[in-house]
């Protein structure tokens, strides 16, 4: 692999279909990483069993071609970095918890997430985070051998770096996080098991030698800790990070996969055409005009990071 080619990606989770929202999120991965004459991996984020629903994979693939957009690695390609679904990808993560614990940087903890709640003594820092107060950080082995022997189910956590993580965003600028302080140790293995999702897309973007994380500004404040596995691991971080504007609805909500009515189905079955879509995507981001429908060689063409407006544009199909 060539160290200084770029490398972009998109990496959606089959939980439902993809709403235009994260279909312009991976309009613009797509637009950064062709723009950079890169390479661009799509990868399947299947690992949350529970939350993945029959055939949206298929159809999440299926509208991603639709809009014109192309993929050098991934489903239906493969490549030399797969598989190319997390689901798959079990041994890879294995691998890498054994790396932490072997350097005793995780550890096990039996609290359950609605105990923390009420530990949460520091205000609440978003709903599935509070700050972890480190209620299971130093067990002796003899309290952990009695709770595994009372059937205590546990999930594995990452010992936050005491050094603040500090990185260039391309689009909000520089980010410096004390992730100790922020969020502290933090669960890379849940205890059903399932591997987290910062540490999967972690070993899976540095094991496919992503360069480029372009993705939703909802994740912005993951990156640090993703930066603390990097570093942890020995990988190489990304050269570039860029968490693109969400798209919100009318009412200035935030769209989400439940809202099925927000999906590509409805728009493709009235008849609307992909040109017609991408040219909205586009105008919504700030970089086409409104109105003006634009075939995927169009927006490459015209595409400019500097144009990229980070802040909320509704949508109008
Ligand atoms: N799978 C995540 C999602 O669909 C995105 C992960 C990422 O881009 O880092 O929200």
């Amino acid at each position: 692999m060539n160290a200084q080619a770029v490398r972009g990606r998109f990496a959606p989770s089959p939980t439902g279909a993809l709403h235009l929202g994260n279909l312009r999120t991976a309009l613009l991965a797509w637009l950064f990483a062709r723009k950079a004459g890169g390479s661009f991996v799509l990868r399947v984020e299947d690992l949350d069993i529970p939350r993945v629903r029959p055939h949206a994979t298929s159809k999440m693939l299926d509208d991603l071609v639709w809009l014109g957009l192309d993929w050098d690695e991934g489903p239906g390609i493969g490549g030399p970095f797969g598989s190319y679904f997390q689901s798959a990808r079990h041994a890879m993560y294995e691998a890498a918890l054994a790396h932490l614990r072997e350097q005793n940087l995780i550890y096990p903890c039996y609290c359950s997430r609605a105990k923390l709640h009420r530990l949460a003594s520091a205000p609440q820092l978003g709903e599935d985070a509070p700050h972890y107060p480190g209620t299971c950080r130093n067990l002796t082995s003899e309290e952990r051998r009695k709770r595994e022997s009372a059937g205590e189910r546990a999930s594995l956590r990452f010992r936050a770096p005491e050094t603040p993580i500090r990185f260039i965003d391309t689009i909000s600028g520089e980010q410096f996080e004390p992730v100790a302080d922020v969020v502290g140790d933090f669960v890379v293995q849940r205890s059903d098991g399932i591997i987290a999702y910062q540490l999967a897309v972690v070993v899976d973007d540095a094991l496919m030698g992503i360069s480029q994380v372009v993705r939703g500004a909802d994740l912005l404040g993951s990156t640090a800790r993703q930066l603390a596995l990097y570093d942890a691991m020995g990988y190489p971080r990304p050269r570039e990070y860029a968490h693109v504007p969400l798209l919100y609805d009318m009412s200035g909500e935030r769209l989400a996969k439940r809202d099925a009515s927000e999906g590509l189905e409805q728009v493709r079955n009235s008849g609307i055409s992909s040109e017609h879509v991408l040219g909205a995507l586009a105008a919504s981001a700030g970089f086409w005009s409104v109105g003006m429908p634009a075939t995927i060689h169009e927006l490459l063409a015209s595409f400019d990071v500097a144009q990229l407006r980070n802040t909320t544009y509704s949508l109008v199909v």
